[in-house]
């Protein structure tokens, strides 16, 4: 609550300084209304009675250009607070003011788009900012929350002339990737409905946008592999895990699948240990392809094993893995159960675990997703 005295105290010198410079007895008594409401309202929002508060905001009828910033600045407040009802009143109340000039007029307009973002109204929002380019096309501030607005809306088309929109001229790095992953999206698209040449469409363009983005890569492997050109779908799946491991939790049993259809399951073991040098998450992976491997594991593979899992901290699910390979080690029958019994404790203690996770917040899923649906950054969900 101290931000808001902070906020709110200058309008009661404001009040005292317009009231001595009139020096008008009339003027001073209005003054003095403006900052008794105000020390009022503070009260209320001190006393955690931010309804009380709003009231006497919203219902004091003076509004000139001071008091229209702070009026503003609160709102914006409470919806950083995430109390966006409060932020919503306020904003409202204020574009109906008819002393706001054209300026302010177009501040209030964009903070009560950003409270119908917040609040998930989106067509609402998207009506505030459209509005405002129409206003002011050369004013791109509107263009990033419309980004916003149409990724979470799937309107890729409209995602990708906002994000020119924001810098038409020349497009830094992490725009084109975006692009890249708007087209990718479409493409995804396409590829469910089996429309093969529009996929084809869209990977060149989004190839154009970002030349190095896995996803593109990821893509023309899967269109290759739907046209059952197997060999240049491993190809080119491996180039996509060379240039992102992470994405190994995502098209791990793709890959084994079109490495066993194409016989190339000892070249895909070998990248895997290539990644697992540089990605300690890659081991359960590993593990799991020399487990189901039909030939038995090298001795030197044996002794690997068992030196990483006395001196590194492994996951769960490598140590899981890790008891298939030494059970093939294990000469009795009541050693190799006993094993069996701790591998079975360790599957029921991953049972229902997500298995991805968003590297910059944290939100875990059950399936990858190429976008965080929490905090809506792309590239950043990864193995949990
Ligand atoms: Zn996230």
């Amino acid at each position: 609550m101290i931000e808001i005295l902070y906020l709110l105290l200058p309008l009661a010198f404001y009040s005292g300084w317009k009231a001595a410079k009139k020096n008008n007895i009339k003027q001073c008594i209005k003054s003095n209304k403006l900052a008794d409401d105000y020390v009022k309202g503070v009260n209320y929002l001190l006393s955690e009675k931010p309804d009380k508060a709003l009231e006497v905001f919203i219902n004091h009828p003076d509004v000139d250009e001071y008091t229209a910033e702070t009026y503003l600045l609160l709102g914006n407040m409470f919806r950083n607070r995430g109390e966006v009802d409060r932020a919503l009143r306020l904003h409202q109340n204020l574009i109906a003011r008819s002393s706001l000039n054209k300026d302010q007029k177009e501040l209030v307009m964009f903070s009560l788009g950003e409270d119908y973002l917040a609040a998930g109204m989106l067509d609402r929002a998207e009506r505030v900012f459209q509005e405002l380019l129409l206003l002011d096309p050369n004013d791109v501030n509107a263009c990033a929350p419309l980004r916003r607005i149409y990724e979470q809306t799937h309107e890729w088309e409209k995602a990708i002339n906002a994000t020119y929109c924001l810098e038409e001229k020349k497009i830094p790095l992490s725009y084109k990737k975006l692009i890249a992953h708007y087209y990718c999206e479409m493409a995804d698209l396409e590829m469910t409905k089996g429309k093969l040449h529009r996929v084809e469409e869209y990977i060149a363009k989004a190839y154009k946008s970002y030349k190095n983005s896995a996803r593109v890569m990821v893509l023309q492997a899967d269109l290759l592999k739907r046209k059952k050109n197997y060999q240049k779908a491993f190809i080119m799946y491996l180039k996509a895990l060379k240039h992102d491991s992470r994405l190994l939790a995502h098209l791990f049993d793709k890959i084994v699948k079109v490495a066993t259809r194409t016989g190339q399951s000892k070249k895909l073991e070998q990248l895997l240990f290539e990644l697992y040098s540089k990605d300690s998450n890659v081991l359960a992976y590993l593990l799991e392809m020399l487990s189901s491997s039909t030939s038995s594991t090298n001795p030197a593979t044996i002794d690997f094993l068992l030196d990483d899992l006395k001196n590194k901290k492994l996951d769960i699910a490598s140590i899981s893995q890790s008891i298939n390979i030494l059970q093939q080690e294990e000469s009795t029958c009541k050693e190799r159960d006993r094993l069996l019994l701790i591998k079975q404790a360790l599957e029921h203690y991953l049972q229902g675990k997500a298995g991805f996770q968003c590297q910059n917040c944290g939100y875990q899923m059950h399936d990858y997703l190429w976008r965080c649906p929490a905090c809506y950054q792309w590239d950043r969900v990864s193995h949990a």
